[in-house]
């Protein structure tokens, strides 16, 4: 843990482990806080707060820019220890870790940008004048599936703004976290400035951080049903709060898209993290005349792809995180397959080459997918494409927003208007049209319904960490 910048280590009886789930070893022992050191660390945060809120924009800029330069100078090593804790393929750590030094270049060129604005008044005798300032100490928890990036992406705009932070990173990859706070550390924020505490059960730090009168905005990354109770009790104590919640993506093939080309874009945007990302396409409906074209190419594609450890070469499917979600996707598959869905590739656990100590399911494409499974509603969070075929006399657009999640979706199609009208009526708020990677720093990221609130990346990403105040001059 890092409080106040001083490393607690932490003792043998109050400490956790982290696991690979590749193989299930132990990799190491991190140390296990409870409401009392987040207690430490909001203290040190709240003190810190005043010098920090008071340093010019450039200032802040200027170490932001300084932890990005490290973090790529390390980015070697800080991809191994995700991967390592994390099971991703060391190529997509190593992509992970970059996308995370954007956040941080691109919220300290923000951070020069927080303009304020001056209105006419009705009255000749005044003026008005709005600023935006740091909303103050900001708690930040963030889940095990972008171990770095979902950090940069609540921590970089919360610095650039002025606010101080507590972070707590999930049980599963608190590793990835220190070694972001050792850059941290390095590129020279004050002590007191950023703040690490690192928990086996996360419950009793959350409560901190919602109760706690010091904390004056919550951002969470995680699963709807903790996002909705952490709101829930934030709201009770009138606190700010971003969520970035669960998903069920719709990736739609209308039928005058290229089915195979559609099926390319989908089998590396499904498979990605193994699945376990939150804008992962979850229900793929594909027009009835590209289906056959589109399946032929995803199931081959699919089935030539490697699972193992993520320092394998050639290995493109890691782990899942643990034996719970290998139950999930497991348990998802057999509801499918009972109810009429066809295995086309993969539908079973992996075992043999030394996978049978790791949590692998291979990677799955089932055909006749219906609205009665459990995949067309839950959230996998697994390597498993669920296809669907349509007609032209479907709603397709009614379908795709049958969900109460609203993150991201994906249409395919070459013809403007349909996909403008499809556009226009999606309740998602982050589309990807013929393309399957919709995510950048520089663009607004975020939910509509159960999928969250707020917005990251892009200026929006820094207003969620301002307050805004008016002064009336009288003159
Ligand atoms: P996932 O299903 O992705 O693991 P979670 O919502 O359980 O989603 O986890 C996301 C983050 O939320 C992690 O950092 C986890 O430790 C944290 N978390 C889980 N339960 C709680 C809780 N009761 N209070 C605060 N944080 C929690």
């Amino acid at each position: 843990m890092y409080i106040n910048g001083d490393w607690e280590r932490g003792s043998a009886d109050a400490s956790f482990a982290v696991l690979n789930p590749a193989d299930g070893s132990v990799i190491a022992h991190v140390p296990d806080g409870g409401a009392e050191r987040a207690r430490a660390a909001i203290d040190a945060a709240a003190d810190a707060f005043p010098a920090w809120r008071a340093t010019t924009a450039y200032e802040r800029a200027a170490i932001l820019m300084k932890a990005h330069a490290l973090m790529l100078e390390r980015r070697e090593k800080i991809a191994r220890t995700m991967t390592e804790e994390q099971g991703k393929p060391l190529r997509a750590a190593n992509t992970e870790v970059r996308y995370a030094a954007d956040f941080l270049v691109w919220f300290a060129e923000e951070a020069k940008r927080v303009y304020g604005e001056t209105i006419p008044s009705a009255r000749p005798d005044q003026r008005f004048m709005v600023l935006h300032q740091p909303v103050g100490v900001v708690a930040a928890i963030t889940p095990w599936n972008y171990p770095i990036s979902m950090i940069t992406r609540k921590l970089g705009p919360a610095l650039a703004a002025g606010c101080t932070v507590v972070l707590k990173p999930a049980e599963a990859t608190p590793l990835t976290a220190v070694e972001t706070f050792r850059v941290f550390e390095d590129a020279g924020f004050p002590n007191g400035v950023v703040n690490l505490v690192t928990a086996r059960d996360p419950a009793p730090v959350g409560e901190e951080f919602v109760a706690n009168p010091k904390v004056r905005k919550l951002t969470f990354t995680g699963s709807t049903a903790v996002g909705k109770m952490l709101a829930g009790r934030a709201a009770g104590n009138m606190k700010r709060v971003s969520c970035e919640l669960g998903g069920h993506a719709p990736f739609i093939v209308l039928g005058d898209a290229d089915p195979v080309h559609a099926a390319k874009g989908l089998q590396l945007v499904k498979f990605l993290n193994t699945g376990q990302a939150c804008i992962s396409p979850n229900r793929v409906y594909v027009h009835r005349d590209g289906a056959d074209a589109f399946l032929e190419t995803l199931t081959g594609r699919v089935a030539k792809m490697k699972a193992g450890s993520g320092f394998e070469d050639g290995v493109t499917i890691g782990p899942l995180v643990d034996e719970a979600a290998v139950a999930k996707v497991e348990a998802q598959v057999d509801d499918a397959v009972a109810k009429g869905a066809t295995v086309l590739c993969g539908g079973k656990r992996l075992t043999g080459n030394g996978l049978d100590k790791g949590n692998f399911y291979a990677p799955t494409v089932l055909d006749g997918v219906t609205p009665d499974m459990r995949i067309y509603r839950e959230e996998t969070f697994g390597p498993v494409a669920a296809v669907v075929r349509f007609d032209d006399g479907d709603d397709i657009l009614a379908m795709a927003n049958d969900t109460h999640y609203g993150l991201a979706a994906y249409i395919y199609s070459q013809n403007l208007a349909r996909t403008m009208r499809l556009l226009e009526g999606l309740d998602f708020g982050i589309v990807g049209i013929n393309d399957i990677n919709p995510a950048s720093a520089a663009a607004p990221f975020g939910g509509m319904k159960d999928s969250g609130l707020g917005r990251e990346g892009s200026r929006e990403g820094i207003a969620e960490y301002l307050e805004t105040k008016v002064a009336g001059f009288s003159i």
